[in-house]
């Protein structure tokens, strides 16, 4: 498949086949990433990227609209299908974008949002204040208890003081399921919008493994790239009644033409999240997840939230005596791939953190199951152990290596390099 690029780009062409090599002899554990299907990858790489669809289907600003159309329908059925929302917009170029954009449909410049703080676990777009969400829009964020759980309670208090006219549940560093319904009912209680931002989950949430925030947000905005295993891209669900102020706040309130091919790909893993596999898919997610969570405790560990509920676990490393950074460049050497990450309260650096963040969607759709999962609490344990010694570092990672053989990663290319 990468025969062309072979011939004219040498230089480029190197590049991709070491990150295939890479993708397939390392442990992945960053748990926003995934492995897209072959299906998924011809998508985006296919005739789509030629064409500029500016506008909606069947109200576009350029002709040659015979095909895209089509699919781009076909893409918002399948995602009103698979999560049961009423209304579908599947043009947003990535999740950042997408929440500034359902933002900009519900409220206006300089109007008080409110959204999980970074630290804790939220995603810069939740009004982080080097953020465009955090500069347009005056922001007030709410954090996590002493165990590393949303506190509800306190959230309300939080929102009474403040009347923000914007809530925004969801996370990007959080081990725990998210009660949707709580945000709902104090998004009411002061008048203001929940929208909901499930771009690490909604693959769980697709499968079944996850509540759905549906019924209980104005909007809810997505990736599609990370469990839902798709391509880089982004979608809004929301019901009929604020489909046109979405469907106007995306183009043309932010967005130009739409990412043709992204969105045939989405179509794609739609099409694949709505089957029984992809539901198993996102349930051993979650078996595997807890696996390694139990078995990381068993290895002295500690746990933000003490354990998971999800994908996703964040190791607190206070009680190992280092920082994020150093174990995971560590990992890295041997060939697990992970990312440092702030725990709740942290006393260290934002830029080197204390703590260690993991999820199983990449190694779950290469196939491995809770004895990998035993398997990889191993090597971590290891690595941590032998933080400092380089030879013993190069060897687990050879380990790493010959374990990954056994569990192929899903693409059509022709191994590049035998
Ligand atoms: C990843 C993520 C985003 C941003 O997605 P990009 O595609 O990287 O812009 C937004 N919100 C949450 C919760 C995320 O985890």
């Amino acid at each position: 498949m990468l025969s062309t690029i072979n011939k004219q780009d040498k230089a480029v062409y190197d590049l991709l086949v070491q990150e295939r090599k890479r993708q397939e002899m390392c442990i992945r554990l960053i748990p926003s990433e995934n492995y897209a299907s072959a299906a998924v990858m011809e998508a985006t790489g296919s005739w789509m990227t030629n064409k500029y669809s500016e506008g909606y289907p069947g109200k576009r600003y350029y002709e040659g609209q015979q095909n895209t159309d089509q699919i781009e329908t076909l893409a918002q059925e399948r995602a009103k299908k698979v999560f049961g929302a009423q209304h579908a917009n599947v043009q947003p170029y990535s999740g950042s974008v997408a929440n500034l954009a359902a933002y900009s449909a519900f409220i206006e410049p300089g109007d008080t949002i409110m959204g999980l703080s970074l630290p804790f676990g939220g995603h810069l777009t939740h009004g982080w204040k080097v953020s465009a969400t955090g500069k347009f829009f005056k922001s007030v964020q709410y954090t996590l208890d002493d165990q590393g759980k949303l506190d509800y309670d306190a959230i309300e208090d939080l929102a009474k003081e403040h009347k923000p006219k914007l809530i925004v549940s969801g996370a990007t560093a959080y081990p725990r399921i998210i009660d949707f319904k709580a945000f709902e009912d104090i998004a009411k209680l002061v008048g203001a919008v929940h929208i909901t931002d499930m771009a690490h989950i909604a693959g769980l949430v697709a499968g079944g493994a996850h509540p759905s925030p549906i019924p209980y947000a104005a909007a809810v905005t997505t990736t599609t790239h990370k469990s839902l295993r798709g391509p880089r891209g982004s979608m809004i669900l929301c019901t009929n009644e604020h489909a046109a102020a979405v469907d106007k706040a995306v183009f043309p309130g932010m967005q130009g033409g739409p990412h043709m091919h992204t969105i045939s790909a989405i179509a794609i893993a739609l099409g694949e999240a709505g089957t029984t596999e992809f539901a198993a898919y996102a349930k051993q997610i979650v078996k595997n997840a807890k696996r390694l969570a139990e078995k990381l405790i068993e290895y002295g560990f500690t746990l933000v939230s003490g354990g998971t509920e999800n994908h996703l676990i964040l190791i607190d490393l206070r009680n190992k005596g280092m920082l994020g950074k150093k174990l995971s460049k560590a990992l890295d050497r041997a060939n697990i791939v992970t990312n440092y990450n702030t725990i709740p309260n942290d006393p260290a650096k934002p830029f080197n953190p204390s703590g260690l963040r993991i999820g199983t969607p990449a190694v779950t759709t290469r196939g491995m199951k809770e004895s990998e999962m035993d398997k990889i609490a191993a090597f971590m344990n290891r690595v941590t152990e032998h933080v400092e010694d380089g030879q013993a570092i190069s060897k687990i990672g050879q380990e790493v290596t010959d374990f990954c053989a056994a569990f192929p990663v899903p693409d059509t290319f022709v191994s590049p390099v035998s």
